[in-house]
């Protein structure tokens, strides 16, 4: 029996839970609560019918089987990250990827990771072998639904983006079939893994990479005084395209704050020489000025700045965010500026882009912005004492649709924002049609749906079992 759809008789579930090695957690089990958790704590009110805590790839399939055949909405949650809280899904099923957490590095530097793993431990089990993925800074993001949306971090001049050192991934499609996929092995699917975003295409449980030995990085931070911002962008702006790809850089500015931090893959010294040029054009010296040469793990950790996140705690925040990426510099920087610091509890995270990300063609993976000068992400704290989540997302709105045409209809799918207009275009740009034939193709009953996936409209109705 299958039940009304989205609702399937309890034997079914109990059938379910026996077929599957690691846990099933459903309203009422003890544990549930927690099991359904993301990071944000905005979506603790959504209930899923069931959190799979799966165990072996046989768990995922048993999951997406029971989702297709019961019509129920399903979500992989690997380091549960997800701004709008796909990963939560309210009233489905939530695949919870975290017992897939090996990460293992061979002789050849090649890192095998399990989907669930999180950057903290992959940076330190890779460091304790020499080797790094280049990757974002906060430990407890996931590898999955980064390495899938493209990866951005402090390396990426030098070496690219997260998806650029992807070989190979295991993932369970809507058929219920274990793929291999990599450049020579159904490559339209490895295609759209790198830049496609998390939650299209199937549900990836373990990953192949290529890391680069590691090296000490020189860091610095220049936090100049009020009233700089918009000398600061339009210095930055020239400043950071003219750098070697060995130097990264990215910006913090809101109301209060014009600051700058960086990284750098040489001398200290040299260094020093090419961030006193940033200085020279900003025509301000900084209030603070640091500068180190620090492990690379350290390093990363010292861009996690828990700080500059509205409403973070330690494990679990509130907080919304959105995006744009920055096409060509802004000709009206003081105007920008302004649109950026008039709501006050607004924060803009800008990280430069350039280097190894742009000698990738915009067409070679599906992370379609590799001429970017940089990308710009928008925070508003989402906890009651900032006003709430609505309040939050109608500040942000403000900046990301009065951006200009430097610009334009552009997003990155990491930083998803459910109000985004034209939401597909603003994150695939001209990989959109490309990454619909592939999701239509792997996923044509829509069984992975939800708000802004790219498979096409649910075609027919599916019974009965795969
Ligand atoms: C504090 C913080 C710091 C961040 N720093 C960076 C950064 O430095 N660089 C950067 O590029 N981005 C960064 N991000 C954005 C981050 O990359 C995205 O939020 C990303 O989607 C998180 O992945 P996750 O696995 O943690 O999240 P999840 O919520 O588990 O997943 C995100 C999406 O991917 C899907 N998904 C999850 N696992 C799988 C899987 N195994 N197979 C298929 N689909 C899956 C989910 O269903 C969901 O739609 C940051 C976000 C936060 C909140």
């Amino acid at each position: 029996m299958a039940g009304l759809a989205g609702r399937p008789p309890s034997g079914d579930w109990e059938r379910l839970r026996g077929r599957l090695t690691g846990p099933l957690h459903r309203p009422g089990d003890p544990g549930y609560p927690e099991a359904k958790q993301g990071f944000f704590t905005m979506y603790d009110a959504r209930m899923p019918s069931a959190v799979v805590g799966a165990a072996r790839v046989e768990d995922v399939q048993a999951a997406v089987a029971f989702a297709a055949r019961h019509r129920l909405p399903v979500a992989a949650r690997s380091g549960g990250h997800s701004y709008p809280g796909y990963s939560t899904v309210d009233g489905g099923i939530v695949v919870d990827l975290s017992r897939f957490s090996g990460i293992e590095v061979r002789p050849d530097g090649r890192a095998v990771i399990g989907a669930g793993a999180r950057l903290g431990p992959i940076a330190t089990t890779l460091a304790a072998a020499g080797r790094v993925l280049p990757a974002g800074s906060c430990d407890t993001v996931g590898i999955a639904g980064l390495t899938l949306g493209g990866g951005v971090g402090v390396l990426d001049r030098r070496y690219g983006l997260t998806c650029d050192h992807l070989e190979a991934a295991r993932i369970v499609t809507a058929d219920g079939r274990v793929r291999t996929v990599s450049g020579s092995a159904e490559p339209d699917l490895f295609w759209a893994l790198r830049g496609g975003g998390g939650g299209n295409f199937g549900i990836v449980t373990g990953f192949t990479f290529r890391t680069v030995p590691i090296a000490d990085v020189a860091t610095f931070r220049l936090v100049f005084p009020a009233g700089t911002q918009a000398a600061l962008l339009a210095a930055w702006q020239e400043w950071q395209p003219s750098m070697p790809d060995e130097l990264w850089s990215g910006a913090n500015l809101d109301a209060a704050t014009a600051a700058v931090a960086g990284t750098f893959l040489g001398a200290q010294a040299r260094m020093n020489e090419l961030v006193d040029d940033l200085v020279r054009r900003v025509g301000t010296p900084p209030a603070e000025r640091d500068g180190r040469v620090l492990d690379h793990v350290r390093a990363m950790r010292s861009f996690d700045d828990p700080e500059s996140r509205p409403g973070a705690a330690v494990a679990r925040a509130a907080y919304v965010g959105t995006s744009r990426m920055l096409l060509r510099p802004v000709t009206d920087p003081a105007a920008v500026v302004e649109l950026l610091t008039r709501a006050p509890r607004v924060g803009t995270l800008i990280d430069a882009g350039g280097g190894a990300i742009a000698r990738v063609g915009a067409r070679e993976t599906a992370f379609p912005h590799r001429s970017a000068l940089a990308s710009f992400q928008f925070l508003h704290g989402a906890a009651p004492e900032d006003g709430g989540e609505a309040e939050a997302r109608r500040a942000l709105a403000a900046v990301r649709d009065g951006l200009g045409p430097e610009f334009g209809t552009t997003g990155y799918v990491n930083y998803l924002d459910p109000e985004m207009p034209d939401w597909a275009q603003a994150y695939y740009g001209v990989n959109l049609p490309r990454l619909r034939a592939v999701a239509r193709k792997y996923d044509p009953r829509r069984i992975f749906a939800f708000p802004q996936g790219l498979s096409s409209p649910r075609s027919t109705v599916h019974k009965g079992e795969f």
